[in-house]
């Protein structure tokens, strides 16, 4: 088992389309940033590559680099669900908190775990998506995300494990047989000395 975080803030710009969790919502500003500034996109990339130790989402896709202006986030969150697979690991589940004054999330819920959860290949019931306003911490003007993961073996790789297990055990029966037969053969042998001792 291997645990993720996530986290990242975006800020609200006029003009902008609002994408949260890869589903477009209606709103009169959207999250400024270099790609599609998809704040939960982003914080599950991370935690994705931080629950196996593999940087984070600036060490794959340099905002520095114009190829990403713009960009799907699902591209980023995609490669990190590679890094995922590579590693030999599998999501468990997913948990988020979005913090952000408008527009409500609790009405888009569902659409954003059904998209996540395609993206991901996981059920949507795998996905937590919750929002809270931001009191007191003067954050109005942005979005936040907080995001965990729980990642476990894939399947494929425990079988592979018990297959190993199972292929250990085996040799070393071997090699419990071939000792013994080689005790039987030295007493045998040295029972086969003394007896033409006996006899010369
Ligand atoms: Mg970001």
């Amino acid at each position: 088992m291997r645990i993720g975080f996530g986290w990242d803030s975006h800020e609200f710009k006029p003009g902008v389309k609002l994408m949260i969790g890869g589903v477009h919502l209606e709103h009169d500003r959207g999250l400024a940033g270099h790609s599609d500034g998809d704040v939960l996109l982003h914080a599950i990339t991370d935690a994705l590559l931080g629950a196996i130790a593999a940087g984070d989402i600036g060490s794959y896709f340099p905002p520095s680099d114009p190829k990403w202006k713009g960009a799907d986030s699902a591209i980023f969150l995609a490669e990190a669900m590679k890094q995922v697979e590579q590693a030999g690991y599998q999501i468990v589940n997913i948990d988020s908190t979005l913090v952000l004054s408008a527009p409500k999330i609790v009405p888009h819920a569902k659409r954003i775990q059904q998209r996540i959860g395609k993206l991901l290949n996981i059920g949507a019931d795998c996905i937590g998506v919750k929002a809270k306003t931001p009191e007191g911490v003067g954050t109005e003007n942005a979005a936040i995300a907080h995001v965990v993961v729980l990642l476990e073996k894939h399947e494929e790789h425990k079988q592979l494990q018990t297959m190993a297990a199972v292929l250990d055990s085996q040799k070393h029966l071997e090699e419990v047989v071939r000792d013994l037969v080689n005790e039987v053969h030295e007493e045998h042998s040295q029972r086969k000395v003394a007896n033409t001792e006996d006899i010369t």
